[in-house]
């Protein structure tokens, strides 16, 4: 636990928490790049080289790691030089933010490798569950002294660290008096591949006393018509939006609530997913609907995002980004329509840094012909912030890693690497 949250994080609290426009701001990305997945993933690379040595296994241990912006970056930070791991990351090659690809296309270390394929994040993340469960590439990897691991979200060292910040949000309210012991709160999270307010959802089932779970998604809206309708249905355009690393259709930790809710039946799970894999397209029973009662889904539009990073500004003189955007201004639409005033905490998921483009637009502050590096630093000196380590080292840094492939050259490529 110390080496993972040590002056990596560049505030003692880690996880400090804003109020701002009448919520609390959760803010989980004061770590080594900037997004809420330096949480776990600081932790995650301990976790895994500890169990091994525990389970006496002696294999090197390659991380496979589809993103959709931000995983890539934390995990490779995370895995960089650990000695006995080696770690390949997919991105999608037009999906993600300047910013984020430049993040990992610089990352040092001699057993890191980052490819762009051409396709979107599902594509990356189809590929490489297949690699995960191919057994033919497994025994191969095998003979040659490896085995897979995720550092995605399916793995469940990274959902585990993650409930533990929203009991601290709770604790951290509570010491602050601003609610009292046993009150409930809400929590909002911004949301792409469920990961995140899963581990909300297991605090809650853990005895957190959490009211509703509200589940924002952006424009990109399978979850939210989930929610509305019982139906999963990933057929449907893919939308590259402002808020990238929620730019996902098939939601893959939406597998383990359907999981739960079944009554813990594996069967009826893997009944579902494979009707999602084969058509796409699923639904639950009305028996199952009626345990997501805690939840609750809405969706920004590309506007209402921009919209609410102009209005927390203007009001709070708060600076956020647009996936926590996303989350409130779903916040700002539920407390309208429901009136329910429980005290909320807002999960906020990546500096407004790593977006400075969007961001800038949506609080007037003109682009000119910047790019996105110099754009961040006029942000920062606008606004009176300070322009974030993460982002500052970027425009010295070499690129390391120009590797693009197609979706079906993925299993070459991680070999290629191996040498194998
Ligand atoms: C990954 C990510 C999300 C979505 O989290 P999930 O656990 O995939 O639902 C939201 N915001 C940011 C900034 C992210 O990096």
């Amino acid at each position: 636990m110390d080496s993972a949250y040590d002056d990596k994080f560049d505030t003692e609290a880690i996880a400090p928490i804003t109020e701002a426009c009448g919520a609390y701001y959760l803010e989980l990305w004061h770590g080594a790049t900037i997004a809420f997945k330096d949480m776990a993933l600081s932790i995650l690379p301990h976790l895994m080289t500890t169990a091994a040595k525990k389970n006496g296994r002696t294999e090197k241990i390659v991380i496979l790691t589809a993103t959709s912006g931000d995983t890539g970056k934390a995990a490779l930070a995370g895995f960089a030089d650990v000695p006995g791991t080696g770690i390949v990351v997919f991105y999608p090659k037009d999906g993600v933010s300047p910013v984020q690809k430049l993040q990992m296309v610089t990352q040092r270390g001699d057993n890191t490798c980052v490819v762009g394929i051409e396709g979107n994040f599902d594509d990356a993340q189809t590929g490489v569950k297949k690699l995960f469960t191919d057994e033919r590439v497994r025994g191969e990897l095998a003979a040659a002294g490896y085995v897979f691991s995720s550092a995605n979200s399916i793995n469940i060292g990274r959902l585990v660290p993650q409930i533990v910040y929203y009991v601290y949000s709770y604790a951290t309210l509570l010491r602050e008096g601003k609610i009292k012991d046993g009150d409930e709160i809400n929590i909002v999270v911004p949301t792409g591949n469920f990961g995140n307010i899963l581990a909300a959802y297991y605090a809650r089932a853990m005895g957190l006393p959490v009211k509703t779970l509200i589940c924002a998604s952006n424009e990109n809206r399978v979850l939210y018509d989930f929610f509305g309708t019982g139906a999963y249905d990933r057929n449907r355009e893919f939308i590259l939006t402002s808020s990238p690393s929620m730019d996902i259709l098939i939601s893959s930790n939406l597998e383990r609530l359907i999981y739960h809710i079944a009554g813990d039946d594996a069967d009826k799970d893997r009944e579902l997913m494979a009707k999602l894999l084969s058509e796409g397209r699923y639904e639950i029973t009305p028996s199952m609907r009626e345990q997501l009662t805690m939840f609750h889904g809405g969706f920004a539009t590309e506007e209402e995002t921009l919209a609410e990073i102009g209005r927390v500004y203007r009001q709070a003189h708060y600076l956020i980004d647009t996936h926590t955007a996303v989350a409130s201004a779903v916040y700002a639409a539920y407390r309208e329509k429901t009136g329910d005033a429980t005290p909320t905490v807002i999960a906020s998921t990546a500096s407004p840094f790593k977006f400075p483009r969007a961001v800038a637009q949506a609080i007037d502050v003109p682009a000119d012909g910047d790019d996105d590096l110099a754009l961040a630093a006029k942000l920062a000196e606008v606004t009176g912030r300070t322009l974030p380590k993460a982002v500052r080292e970027l425009s010295s840094a070499p690129v390391r890693h120009s590797g693009i492939c197609a979706i079906d050259g993925m299993e070459q490529a991680v070999k290629g690497f191996l040498k194998i």
